[in-house]
């Protein structure tokens, strides 16, 4: 059993606490929104007060925030409250320089600490099927392994710090560019008069295999779960989407990488984040590549 302090406790964090007190583990977790501080009360984790509070006497603070201006304020804040040797393990998705910054604080803290963004989305998060992608050193990784393995079925220690950001948005940049083609590929679907199951039946054990398509398909009726079955209430925002895509974007500048499918995706999830969708899941992209609606863009 470890002492753990969760820091962030929405739609990933919360199911992601409640696993580690299902696993055994005495959580305590704190996050602004009381909605998220109530929901996890109800499945077993101690909430405090405050940050302070929340980090006093853990063994292990783990943060899931939005970006990365939460996770460096957080760090910075929580840093002046812990033991030296305490873990600090941010599972949020960042971009590698802050990544890198905030391991930076640790270390002067006097603490090991890793990066390890997650993918698997919310089913992933509340089934504790997440894949950890860490980054950190041999040591820190070796303490935090099984605190992971509580929330996830797949943890790869992706290299020095920073790594595991630079897994994520290897990643994520294939998700996005791959839901445009599949979108784009139902909706022609859509014109030639096939019909949606017929095109999944074929794509699904042909070439055109994909999560985006098997896992998460964009119309309803294939996937039973996927969002578009429940009006693309999200799952992942086309908003979180946008976010990682333009760190995708970032990180290919600063390295001098060519990107340019990430680009063209990037272009899309911004207009449809601009017609005013970012708060429906990304798969909804497919409703704007039906429409006419960048006539209305601002
Ligand atoms: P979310 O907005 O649902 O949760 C973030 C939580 O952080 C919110 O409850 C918010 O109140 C809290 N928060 C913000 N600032 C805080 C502060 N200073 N102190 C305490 N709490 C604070 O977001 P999410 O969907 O859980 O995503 C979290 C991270 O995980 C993001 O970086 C996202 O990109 C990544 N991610 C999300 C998914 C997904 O499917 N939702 C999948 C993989 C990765």
């Amino acid at each position: 059993m470890t002492k753990i302090a969760f820091i962030g406790l929405g739609n990933m964090g919360g199911p992601m606490a409640a696993n580690l007190v299902k696993a055994g583990h005495a959580v305590t977790g704190f996050d602004l929104s009381e909605a998220s501080r109530n929901a996890a009360a109800k499945t077993g984790v101690s909430v405090a007060g405050s940050i302070a509070q929340a980090v006093r006497e853990a063994q292990c603070v783990i943060t899931m925030l939005p970006a990365s201006t939460h996770v460096l304020y957080v760090w910075d804040e929580l840093l002046g409250f812990v033991d030296p040797g305490t873990l600090i393990i941010d599972s949020s998705t960042i971009d590698v320089e802050s990544a890198r910054k905030v391991h930076d604080f640790a270390d002067k803290a006097g603490c090991p600490s890793l990066d390890a963004p997650v993918s698997g989305g919310t089913a992933g998060a509340a089934a504790g099927t997440l894949t950890f992608m860490v980054g950190g050193s041999d040591g820190a990784f070796s303490r935090g392994k099984h605190i992971l393995e509580s929330m996830g079925k797949k943890i790869v220690h992706c290299g020095d710090v920073g790594a595991g950001q630079a897994a994520k948005i290897c990643n994520n940049m294939i998700l996005g560019i791959s839901m445009a083609g599949v979108c784009e590929a139902f909706v022609l679907a859509e014109r030639l008069g096939l019909s949606h199951q017929a095109l999944f039946d074929v794509a699904s054990t042909s070439s055109g295999q994909c999560w985006s398509l098997t896992t998460y398909c964009p119309v309803p009726g294939p996937v039973p779960t996927s969002p578009a079955n429940n009006d693309y209430k999200p799952g992942f925002t086309a908003s979180l989407m946008l976010k990682d895509l333009k760190l995708s974007q970032q990180a290919a500048s600063a390295s001098g990488a060519a990107t340019p499918m990430g680009a063209q995706a990037a272009q899309l999830y911004s207009l449809f984040e601009k017609l005013g969708h970012g708060g429906e899941d990304f798969s909804a992209l497919i409703r704007m590549l039906r429409g006419n609606e960048e006539a209305t863009a601002g």
